[in-house]
């Protein structure tokens, strides 16, 4: 195999487990655990397991680490071209850091969000919302008065958002964001409010994604602020796996229950292999976990199978100087920009992203666009990119010194009406008590849900395996 992660520079050296270990003996004896994945949810899987008192391997098809948190270290800047947005209110992945002890890399940025209407650039101040919608000349009054009613649909939804499952706000699953926001508070509401909050996070429209949708996004930017590793996203994912063996390049191609172990088979660069562990944990998106995982109830299997996956290619440029831009975030509303979603100025999201005096930028669009284009040449892409930019950016081209496209053919899942009843029915025939426990980011959303989905397993694991083992 092509043997452990690869280091990444200066990590901090691990810290004092804090969790309760397990007595199973010598090393030798720990029951032995293993994670398919090494994206945020194998990683946290096999974290929390180890420090439980598990031996754990984690299996990763790739050469890289982290999946879809993927930074990639070019010309002196840091691209971050998966994930990008971490948000305070991702707990558990708070707590993580502080597990962890990488929390001075992790940065407060209070961001300037913009939004474009008729060659205007208006601002929304997320650490203070309530006075920022209150003054913003983006929306009518009546408009901004009508939108007061969405504070009862969010009080009332607070509890039941959260990162483990989506499935509790299937009430808000009968009709889509537009029908939803058209009919309670108008078409300005849908345009300028709904559509960058719904596009700008998801890349998605409002035509498609779930009323319940709207309200759930609003809740995890319930906070002042955002956070940014200076290191990029995926420094959170390289410090798990310099912590837990990961073996790179390692594909799992079939994994079978029997008795109280499992027998997985995988491929890497020396050959087939197979051995033998007492569970396993699945951390993997809905694509690969429909064909992989075992023992999944037919509503289950349907559901990972038609899970619609939606298409992103993101543009991420270096620039020879820094543009003279306010806002960290910028968000064209449709009839402004019907491609271009979110422009994000990662130069002030963390210091050490660019080199002094340099610009980064990452550009995200349409999943309907990422789809068609998604074999256009890199340079067609710069170029089709910068150009639908200019109105918000102005010109920038001549300024470009580096850049990455990169293609995800699955980002994240595409929500449509009926996702949360889905997601309800996934989890009721959910087996708890299985030794191949299997997850992912897809009951929820995001890095959060990955980890949580991640800690979640390695507590069911930890609980069956150890029960079986104290058993004569
Ligand atoms: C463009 C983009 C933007 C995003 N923006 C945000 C954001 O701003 N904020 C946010 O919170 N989230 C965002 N996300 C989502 C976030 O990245 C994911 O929710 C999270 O990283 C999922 O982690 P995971 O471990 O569940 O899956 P993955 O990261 O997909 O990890 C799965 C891993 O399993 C490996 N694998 C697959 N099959 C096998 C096999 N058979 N054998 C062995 N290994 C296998 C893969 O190579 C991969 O490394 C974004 C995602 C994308 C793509």
């Amino acid at each position: 195999m092509s043997g452990r992660a690869s280091a990444a520079a200066n990590l901090p050296t691990d810290d004092a487990s804090s969790l309760p270990a397990k007595n199973f003996g010598s090393e030798k004896s720990a029951p032995h655990i293993a994670i398919v994945g090494a994206g945020l949810t194998g990683l946290t899987a096999a974290w929390k397991l180890q420090r439980m008192g598990f031996a754990v391997t984690v299996f990763e098809k790739s050469q890289l680490i982290g999946g879809r948190t993927l930074s990639i270290r070019k010309d002196g800047f840091v691209f971050d071209t998966g994930a990008i947005t971490l948000l305070p209110t991702y707990t558990n992945i708070c707590s993580l850091v502080e597990e962890l002890g990488i929390e001075k890399h992790l940065h407060r940025v209070n961001p300037i969000i913009g939004i474009p209407r008729g060659g205007k650039m208006h601002h929304l101040d997320i650490s203070r919302p309530l006075r920022s919608l209150i003054g913003i000349q983006l929306i009518s009054l009546g408009t901004k008065l009508r939108l007061l009613k969405l504070l009862g649909p969010m009080m009332r939804t607070w509890k039941k958002s959260n990162y483990q499952s989506l499935a509790a706000l299937a009430e808000w699953d009968q009709e889509t964001v537009a029908d939803f926001v058209r009919r309670e508070f108008g078409e300005e509401a849908n345009e300028y409010i709904a559509g960058p909050v719904i596009r700008g996070n998801t890349l998605n429209s409002t035509a498609c994604a779930p009323a319940g949708e709207l309200l759930w996004m609003l809740r995890q930017y319930a906070a002042p602020f955002i956070y940014a590793f200076d290191q990029g996203i995926n420094f959170l994912a390289e410090t798990l796996a310099q912590r837990v063996p990961v073996e790179l390049g390692a594909e799992i191609i079939d994994i079978k229950p029997i008795g109280n172990q499992v027998e997985i088979k995988g491929r890497c660069a020396q050959g087939e292999f197979s051995r033998t562990f007492d569970a396993c944990i699945l951390g993997l998106p809905p694509p690969q976990l429909s064909v992989l995982a075992p023992n999944l109830s037919v509503r289950q299997q349907q559901f990972l199978k038609q899970c619609k996956s939606l298409v992103s290619v993101n543009l991420h440029v270096g620039l020879r100087r820094r543009p003279d831009i306010t806002e960290t975030i910028i968000l064209p509303p449709e009839s402004e920009q019907p491609v271009l979603t979110t422009i994000v100025m990662d130069h002030l999201k963390a210091p050490g992203r660019a080199p002094e005096g340099k610009g980064l930028v990452t550009f995200y669009l349409r999943d309907s666009w990422c789809a068609e284009n998604f074999a256009a040449p890199d340079a067609q892409i710069l170029a089709s990119v910068m150009e639908m930019a200019k109105p918000f950016i102005g010109d920038l081209s001549a300024d470009v010194e580096s850049f990455v496209v990169q293609r995800w053919p699955y980002a994240i899942i595409k929500s449509s009406v009926g996702l949360y009843r889905q997601i309800a029915d996934y989890e009721a025939d959910l087996d708890l008590n299985s030794r191949v426990q299997i997850g992912g980011d897809f009951l929820s959303m995001g890095m959060e849900a990955a980890v949580s989905s991640g800690a979640a397993m390695a507590e069911r694991i930890g609980r069956i395996v150890s029960v079986a083992t104290a058993k004569p």
